[in-house]
């Protein structure tokens, strides 16, 4: 059944409880739009307690339960490079490359493209660690070339076991993704998903993270070029599409989440088909010294960091119960146990960095990895081990979906 389901959604019962749990999250938003407030802790305890007793998690978990029951999926991310001109001001790369432009520079050994034999290499390691669903991401030098982008992506259908690849690497017009569509050899069976993250949706916002971006067709500047990705890659025959946002960028989570239901809502109607994934991460600042970030509101640190992520996945599956929500290894093992509860698709052993996964197979085999200089990283992980992880979702009863757990010892 696609997405995961295990219930037919289109049945007259599961409809009555999937508008039931949009009316929750809508009557939820109504009453607490501003006072989840990410400038205010006091604040956020009140909407927790509030959540709390209105029975917002509960709920939550019950229609989660009702549509993907104990189903969890997992992917793997093969990170590209790290030369980006895009400059968002909340990314690490982001600062470290507009550091190089203020400086006149246009090289440096921590900003890095993989070629296409050490992209290969790094799939095949994907690979090797279990995974079958394939997440591709890079920064602009590969990502403004469409050419680029299929050679890349050509290597990842390609691998042995994979049956979705992901392209997350940038916003195109439908033309731009027909001819990605087009030119790829895609192996029958093999899924191919475009997704970006408008990052923000309240527009004030985004104007300020993206301010240096470059004035150009196809920039990130350009933040109506960017919402209609989704339906430009479904009108292009592309299978599936994903959207996401950044937490802490601005000051109210629930206008973000409206923006995605709302969003997902205008996909579905222009492109076809809802979204099949919805990415919630919470922005941190993985390199505080040398690359620190400009985040208006960074919730890693903050006395209520749980209380939020919690009620954010938790509102966010209310609002989109049809829509896979994803969390990440960004959030702690201990943190992500809590969201399976919600969210049903998840990162394994993810090191967000270029050639992160050949030197995962190393940390894999029991060996310490430590050589050459550290490449920027955009995102700060706590990558579980895969088979300390497999066993802790089987013992919490969850079935492992898109991963060949069969490689593991799992043995109590
Ligand atoms: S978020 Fe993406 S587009 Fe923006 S600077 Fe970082 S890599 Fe580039």
């Amino acid at each position: 059944m696609s997405n995961e389901y295990i219930v037919n959604i289109e049945l007259p019962g599961i409809q009555t409880e999937i508008k039931e749990a949009r009316k929750i999250f809508s009557d939820f938003y109504e009453k607490y739009c501003t006072t989840f407030d990410l400038a205010d802790e006091a604040k956020i305890k009140m909407v927790y307690k509030a959540a709390q007793i209105m029975g917002i998690f509960a709920r939550a978990k019950a229609i989660r339960q009702l549509l993907f029951g104990r189903n969890i999926s997992l992917y793997g991310v093969c990170y590209l490079g790290t030369k980006c001109n895009q400059n968002c001001k909340f990314c690490p790369m982001g600062q470290a490359n507009w550091k190089m432009h203020l400086h006149g520079k246009t090289s440096s050994d921590r900003l890095i493209t993989l070629s296409l034999e050490e992209a290969s290499a790094d799939l095949d390691a994907l690979v090797q660690i279990g995974h079958r669903e394939i997440c591709i991401l890079a920064g602009e030098a590969i990502a403004c070339d469409p050419g680029k982008v299929v050679e890349y992506a050509q290597l990842a259908v390609y691998k042995p076991g994979v049956h979705e690849v992901i392209l997350n690497m940038g916003a195109y017009t439908q033309r731009t993704f027909e001819f990605i569509k087009e030119t790829i050899v895609l192996p029958a069976g093999v899924k191919l998903q475009h997704r970006v993250f408008q990052e923000t949706y309240v527009k004030t916002e985004y104007d300020y993270y993206m301010e240096r971006a470059p004035r150009e067709h196809g920039s990130k500047a350009d933040f109506d070029f960017r919402y209609n990705s989704q339906v430009a890659a479904l009108k292009a025959g592309f299978d599936e599409v994903g959207i996401g946002v950044l937490f802490g960028l601005s000051r109210y989570p629930l206008k973000e989440i409206k923006g995605l239901q709302q969003h997902a809502a205008y996909i579905k109607k222009y492109g076809g088909k809802y979204p099949k994934r919805c990415c919630l991460p919470i922005a941190n600042n993985p390199e505080p010294d040398t690359n620190p970030v400009d985040v208006k509101y960074l919730i890693p640190g903050m006395s209520t960091e749980q209380m939020i992520t919690e009620l954010i996945y938790a509102l966010a599956r209310l609002a989109m119960p049809t829509v896979s929500t994803v969390s990440s290894e960004r959030d702690n093992p201990g943190t992500l146990e809590l969201l399976d509860q919600y969210a049903n698709h998840t990162t394994l052993f993810v090191h967000p960095a270029p050639g992160g996964n050949i030197k995962s197979l190393d940390e894999l085999h029991g060996e310490t990895f430590s050589h050459g200089y550290k490449p920027v990283a955009q995102a700060e992980v706590f990558p579980r081990y895969p088979r300390e992880a497999i066993k802790s979702w089987q013992k919490r009863g969850y079935n492992i979906l898109g991963f060949n757990i069969t490689k593991y010892d799992l043995c109590p």
